[in-house]
């Protein structure tokens, strides 16, 4: 069958969808292939209840690559992001309250009131993180080298990342603990305050089976810092329409450039044709040619489902079947007829309570307890809460009046030792109900509607291997250079002419749209 496209992208993930634009505005022939009735995959805003327009996945963005932003001009296809100000609220249960945010006063006052040295020790501990994001952060748009090849050119670049670390001088031993070590005894060493620590924490373990005290979690603490808010580092924000307004903005560009998206298109088959990727097969047993195929798909999926193993070298496959892909995350989606009235700061009426993200864990005690049921495959008796009310900023998503309240819940482990989530989750999402309700006690008589989206809802839904969120885990095994497998993080693959372009590539999961934009480039450096 001839070509008819230059390039087919296998999901409309909000990676796949930036691969498709860059592509499209390089005069390519793009054709995009969304499994779903929607595109988005988990950078989605789906209206689940009439009138509430709900970011059924992921909920805030910071992270988002401000280059794309620029190349794309996304801000004419809607993009807005509505910064929060403050941005995190913890609730303890002596009705005391850490907020913090942007504003350097702020947090002064507010941690002054559980330690005076941490007041101080904040903005030395934030500057050293920036110093660390100013060197990893470029490398977040740079294909990896790779240090196996033995190209000149790959050493090369590679001596240049050395050269980076170099540059940081004794806080280069700093960045290493980060990349490597465990988040705990990072905060401890700067910090007293359980109530800060414990707050800082909580972001460590964010879409991770594992406790602060586990080496890895650094890494994750510090990716929540490297991104930014319309140009101020290191702040999250609401996307106004939900987060699905950035792969819409992304899908218009990458129409406005040509390219084509269907939805309601999986793919069952990629097909090879002497060693070269030659197109697609759809569930419907369409065949579609193309020159090329990008997978913004996970590596499980597109490796050992869509694709003949037999296509690819043994110790390739080995790779991907040993990639980590246990998980621990649950998100339930509420609507609510009004906002939380919690006994440390009391009201419903729109508060900086109300505005950032809402942490519900009291101590380090409480984050190791909830892990343990985890390690032993059972969901936390109490579990570590995190709670964001995006329309305490953004008018569009729900009726006047009414809020939306998103829940990311740790731990839930995907593999059960007893029973299944399809019989667990409602069980446990009352659990949930009930903890925050001891903080906000009107909380519970508040909701509307609920939805809950265990590990395995995340597997059939948005494709996710073990609901992994990130596509895989961020662990140093499987980051940079390594991911998704030595010798293949240039988002080429065993299979010539199929690329990768989604989180299970460099630089993995979160919405950064970093992946399809590295993927892209060297698709058009190869001239797909
Ligand atoms: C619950 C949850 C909360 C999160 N919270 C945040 C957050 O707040 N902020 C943040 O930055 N990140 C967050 N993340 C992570 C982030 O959303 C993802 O890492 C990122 O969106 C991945 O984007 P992607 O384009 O690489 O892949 P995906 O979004 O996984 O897209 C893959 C697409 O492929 C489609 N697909 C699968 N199989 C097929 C097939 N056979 N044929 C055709 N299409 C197929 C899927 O339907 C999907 O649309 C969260 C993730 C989850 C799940």
């Amino acid at each position: 069958m001839p070509s008819t496209y230059d390039v087919i992208i296998i999901g409309a993930g909000h990676n796949g969808l930036v691969a498709a634009a860059y592509l499209a505005r390089a005069g390519r022939k793009v054709l995009v292939l969304e499994r779903r009735e929607l595109i988005g995959g988990c950078c989605v805003t789906e209206e689940i209840w009439p009138g509430y327009k709900v970011s059924t996945a992921s909920y805030v963005n910071s992270l988002f690559r401000p280059t794309i932003i620029r190349d794309l001009e996304l801000k004419k296809h809607g993009f807005e992001m509505l910064p929060r100000n403050p941005s995190s609220f913890t609730p303890f249960p002596d009705q005391r309250y850490l907020m913090l945010g942007p504003d350097a006063e702020l947090n002064r006052r507010e941690i002054g009131k559980f330690s005076a040295k941490d007041a101080d020790a904040l903005p030395r501990y934030e500057a050293m993180l920036l110093r660390a994001a100013d060197v990893l952060e470029p490398l977040l748009e740079e294909t990896p080298p790779n240090p196996w090849s033995g190209w000149p050119s790959e050493l090369w670049k590679l001596a240049k990342v050395a050269w980076r670390f170099r540059k940081l001088g004794v806080d280069a031993v700093k960045a290493i603990e980060i990349l490597t070590g465990a988040a705990r005894p990072i905060l401890d060493r700067w910090f007293e305050s359980e109530q800060l620590k414990v707050t800082l924490a909580t972001d460590a373990v964010i879409g991770v089976l594992a406790s602060p005290t586990m080496p890895g979690t650094a890494y994750v603490l510090f990716h929540h810092v490297m991104g930014e808010c319309n140009g101020i580092r290191g702040v999250w924000g609401y996307m106004r329409g939900g987060m699905g307004a950035i792969s819409q903005a992304i899908a218009s560009a990458a129409k406005s450039h040509g390219a084509e998206v269907r939805v309601n298109s999986p793919v069952s088959r990629i097909v090879v044709k002497n060693g070269r990727a030659a197109g697609v097969v759809l569930a419907n047993g369409d065949e579609i040619a193309a020159r090329s195929v990008a997978s913004c798909v996970d590596a499980n999926v597109t490796f050992l489902k869509l694709l003949d193993p037999k296509e690819l070298p043994i110790d390739f496959v080995e790779t991907i079947r040993h990639i980590d892909y246990s998980s621990a995350s649950l998100k339930i989606n509420f609507a609510l007829s009004e906002l939380p009235d919690f006994r440390a700061l009391p009201g419903t009426a729109l508060g900086p309570q109300h505005r950032g993200t809402i942490h519900i864990c009291p101590d380090f005690d409480y984050m190791e307890h909830a892990y343990d049921d985890a390690k032993y495959g059972k969901p936390s008796a109490s579990p570590i809460l995190e709670c964001t009310i995006p329309t305490s900023v953004d008018d569009t998503i729900a009726p006047p009046g009414k809020h939306i309240l998103s829940m990311f819940v740790q731990y839930a482990p995907d593999k059960l030792r007893e029973g299944n989530w399809d019989q667990l989750k409602e069980g446990f999402a009352d659990r949930c109900c009930d903890i925050l309700n001891d903080y906000a006690p009107n909380f519970k008589r508040s909701i509307l509607h609920r939805q809950v989206i265990s590990p395995l809802d995340l597997e059939r839904t948005f494709g996710l291997t073990g609901g992994n969120i990130f596509q895989g885990a961020m662990s140093l095994n499987s980051m940079f250079f390594l991911r998704p497998a030595a010798n293949f993080a240039d988002y080429r693959t065993p299979v010539k002419g199929l690329y990768l372009c989604g989180a299970a590539a460099h630089p993995g999961g979160g919405v950064m749209g970093a992946c399809g934009f590295n993927a892209a480039r060297e698709m058009l450096r190869d001239r797909v």
